[in-house]
């Protein structure tokens, strides 16, 4: 056999082929020659002799025919070093001529040998000649003189004979490819999927077994699982001979793989071959440790396998996939691991739409929330509330959210808003429910007091409309289209233990209420790493009292208001200790400036004065003095507990008392408080020795006794400055990177919706800092943070617990600076916990 071009190859099973140097597919052809399958034979071209063809530099074409040592016709196809980047589609049937037509004629029949030869010269006209694919619209593939109409309309349009040598045909075949892959449009398409800028194309050159005789023949796909679910399936699809080689190309109808009560099958019609490919299959899957799709003829009852790929899968799929082949000792549990895109598991954590389904989009804005829902246009939270007291499920539309839309949130099934960013009211609230959320839609017109919404197209939406949000994409749509259930099946959980076993830094879960801690125990989170105590005040019945708290001009008025609260504050914080199961629970003291507990229209301006029996004109005075210009640099976190401790007194009191009340008939808790806003360690003294008299008190009333743990919440720059002095106070650090990113950038985190997308488009961010954590800013006071707290106190627990502690990226900058653990929403903590094994697994590899 001839070899002198080394960039030639006959695949064989020693030859030098390389995915590097000559493309996947030639490398997975060489592989499946090595597992002895009846696989054509195949010439592989590198992808410098593919450069040089496309430079015009062709080969010696009939050496490279005599290298398949064959007569049949000839196939090329592409081999991208990745099969995601593309490729010119693959052109079949080069060496149809006149003389090979007679002859097929006679030995298949004229209609086979028509059929054959016709569709050589249209894609040949089109792919090699690049004539106007229009010619041929008006030909009936059928006709008898099919032939002679198809090399006529050749001959008119390229003024010259339709070429009948096969050398000749595989040049011009081998040239347009080669020129294809190197035009601008298919380069940019490649680079958006991540090919280098000089990715080669390779390409196969391979011996055709055209599925065609007297005995059984015919062509398909066979593969060993369920695309969408994973589960063992034999599946695909086979065409035979006698049902027409037309119908496979136009996806019409063929055979069933596996018997199947509506039709006939390729397991009946040919048990033998069928067999021979379900082994073929295991094997290709036990050796090339894939599962692959077996494209495959069948000659006169002998099976050929002319190509194997990799089996398109669902994220679902992927991990059943992976998880199995690890299972079935084919991989190591750390590549099954390594197989799974993190972020891919928010398609089975959450109800997505059927990804073949067709879609009507209205219009996107920022994807907040992953997951998807339908339900009726709502303009309020007490419409969305009322929505779901009929059973009815809908979507709260809002320009923003706030506090008072929480309960709304819990009834509604997904929410909108016009404002906002990635770490807004709307987005964080949305993914602890794991609420499918789309903001900052401003391109759709919000008619809050008209209840409507306009589309950018034009079309109006009302109040009981079905819309569909896509908070995973970031998308509205009309109407409803067809949804996937989650999947947290057993291969979910199998991959998940593993993850535990591999990783090597904590995931904890942001979680405000027992449902929130109940989807945080499911998904295994190893404790909660922030509570937001002020998302319990909400309840109506405990507004009023929030109020009456708020509106005491005495100190004992308060304590009298806060004495009402205390039972249930006590109540919310048994009720997570119960569910946490002695886990370590991270509660953070009250946060948010007073004035978002009070009413901002008139008629609940009105109420208020109601409730508290108070002339309207104060309570809108009173109302008006609490507002302050930037509430966020206000008088909230810990600026409220030095200024009115009876909020923190009480609060430190619920948590004392549930610690002993959960304690008693559960596992041991040792709470951790932790104190919210800090900038000088003056602060934390001051809050230190008032939880310290109240755990006194509680533990002298009770007599028994109890351990907890005080830490900061390190979210103002300030405070990572002054780490070092003020760590001697603290248990724990964990930094609230969402005000840090906000603080150090000087970037209203409710308003950066705005801009945001101008700025990363424009690359003045590399990417929204709310998202994935500035490493560079930001990412340096959390290092000078940590190293300064950890000089002065090095058993302090280091962690972070703003949004970006579910990112994969700020998780890998976490564990560099030895952090102890990452806290995120509860639905991004199995997307934490598998993104921290990886980084685990990838450092052992080296
Ligand atoms: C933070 O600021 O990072 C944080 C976790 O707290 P919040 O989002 O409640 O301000
Ligand atoms: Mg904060």
């Amino acid at each position: 056999m001839q070899q002198d071009n080394p960039d030639i190859t006959f695949i064989t099973a020693s030859a030098p082929v390389a995915t590097s140097s000559h493309g996947g597919r030639a490398k997975c052809l060489q592989r499946l020659v090595r597992l002895d399958l009846p696989v054509p034979k195949t010439v592989a071209l590198s992808f410098d002799e593919v450069h040089r063809i496309a430079a015009g530099d062709m080969p010696d074409m009939a050496a490279l025919i005599a290298q398949l040592q064959s007569d049949s016709l000839i196939c090329v196809r592409p081999s991208s070093e990745d099969p995601d980047w593309g490729g010119p589609g693959a052109i079949l049937n080069i060496g149809m001529n006149d003389a090979r037509h007679a002859e097929l004629s006679k030995s298949l029949g004229g209609e086979a040998a028509n059929a054959l030869y016709a569709r050589f010269i249209q894609s040949y006209s089109i792919h090699v000649a690049r004539l106007d694919p229009d010619m041929f619209d008006d030909m009936d593939m059928a006709a008898e003189d099919i032939c002679e109409q198809a090399l006529a309309a050749y001959e008119d349009e390229a003024e010259e004979p339709f070429p009948q040598d096969p050398a000749k045909q595989l040049g011009g075949v081998l040239r347009s490819m080669a020129r294809a892959w190197e035009g601008t449009s298919a380069r940019l398409l490649r680079q958006a999927k991540g090919a280098p800028a000089d990715a080669g194309l390779g390409l196969v050159v391979q011996e055709m077994v055209l599925g065609l005789g007297h005995g059984e023949c015919g062509s398909g796909v066979l593969q060993l699982v369920n695309t969408t679910t994973g589960m063992p399936q034999t599946t695909g699809r086979y065409l035979s001979q006698s049902q027409g080689r037309d119908a496979l190309e136009t996806g019409a109808a063929s055979l069933y793989i596996e018997k199947d009560p509506r039709g006939p099958s390729l397991e009946e019609e040919a048990p033998v071959a069928f067999e021979a490919l379900k082994v073929h299959a295991a094997l290709m899957r036990e050796r090339l440790r894939e599962e692959m799709q077996i494209e495959f003829t069948i000659e006169n009852g002998a099976v050929h396998i002319l190509d194997g790929v990799r089996v398109q899968r669902s994220a679902r799929a992927a991990v059943r996939i992976a998880v199995q082949l690890a299972k079935d000792g084919i991989i190591p549990r750390e590549e099954a691991l390594m197989r799974i895109e993190p972020r891919a598991l928010n398609e089975l954590l959450h109800r997505q739409i059927d990804p073949e389904a067709e879609r009507d989009v209205i219009a996107t804005g920022i994807a907040a929330s992953p997951g998807a829902a339908t339900g009726k246009i709502v303009f309020s939270a007490a419409e969305a509330q009322a929505s779901a007291a009929r059973g009815e499920n809908c979507v709260l539309v809002r320009r923003e959210t706030n506090p008072e839309d929480i309960r709304g949130m819990h009834a509604a099934n997904a929410v909108l808003t016009e404002r906002g960013g990635i770490t807004s009211h709307a987005a964080v609230i949305g993914r602890g429910l794991g609420l499918p959320c789309v903001v900052g839609a401003s391109s759709l017109r919000f008619q809050m007091r008209k209840k409507g919404l306009i589309a950018p197209d034009g079309r109006v939406f009302r109040e009981g409309d079905v819309i569909t949000i896509d908070g995973s994409e970031g998308q509205i749509l009309a109407g409803q289209p067809p949804m996937l259930e989650a999947a947290l099946d057993d291969a979910f959980q199998a991959l998940m233990d593993w993850a535990d076993d591999a990783r090597d830094i904590d995931v904890r879960a942001n979680a405000d209420t027992p449902a929130d801690a109940k989807t945080a125990r499911n998904f295994r989170a190893k404790g909660i790493g922030l509570c937001r105590t002020e998302h319990m005040f909400f309840d109506a019945d405990r507004l009023t009292v929030m109020r009456e708290m708020i509106f005491a001009d005495a100190s004992d008025d308060r304590r009298s208001a806060l004495e009402q609260l205390l039972p249930m504050q006590r109540a919310d914080f048994i009720e997570l200790f119960r569910i946490m199961e002695g886990q370590p629970v991270c509660i953070r003291l009250f946060d948010p400036p007073l004035h978002e507990f009070l009413p901002t229209d008139r008629a609940g301006l009105r109420d208020l004065a109601e409730a508290l029996s108070l002339p309207l004109s104060d309570v809108t005075r009173r109302v008006e003095a609490l507002g302050e210009y930037n509430p966020m640099l206000g008088m909230r976190g810990v600026r409220l507990g030095i200024t009115i401790p009876e909020i923190y007194d009480m609060q430190a009191r619920a948590i004392f008392e549930a610690t002993i009340e959960a304690s008693r008939d559960g596992d041991p808790v040792v709470p951790e408080i932790m104190i919210p806003l800090v900038s000088a360690k003056r602060e934390v003294e001051l809050v230190k020795t008032r939880v310290d008299a109240v755990a006194a008190a509680v533990r002298t009333e009770t007599g028994v006794d109890f351990t907890y743990r005080l830490g900061v919440m390190v979210e103002t720059p300030r405070a990572a400055l002054r780490a070092e002095e003020i760590a001697p106070h603290c248990h724990f650090f964990s930094f609230g990177t969402n005000d840090l990113t906000q603080m150090t950038y000087g970037l209203s985190r409710d308003d950066a919706g705005r801009f945001m997308s101008a700025y990363v488009q424009q690359g003045v961010y590399p990417e929204d800092p709310f998202h994935t954590l500035d490493a560079e800013g930001v990412g340096e006071l959390l290092k000078l943070g940590a190293e300064r707290g950890r000089r002065a106190q090095p058993d302090l627990t280091l962690s972070v617990c703003g949004e970006h502690g579910g990112s994969p990226e700020s998780i890998a900058f976490c564990r560099r600076i030895g952090l102890d653990y990452v806290s995120c929403s509860p639905f991004r903590v199995p997307v934490a916990r598998l993104a921290a094994a990886q980084l685990a697994i990838q450092d052992k590899i080296g």
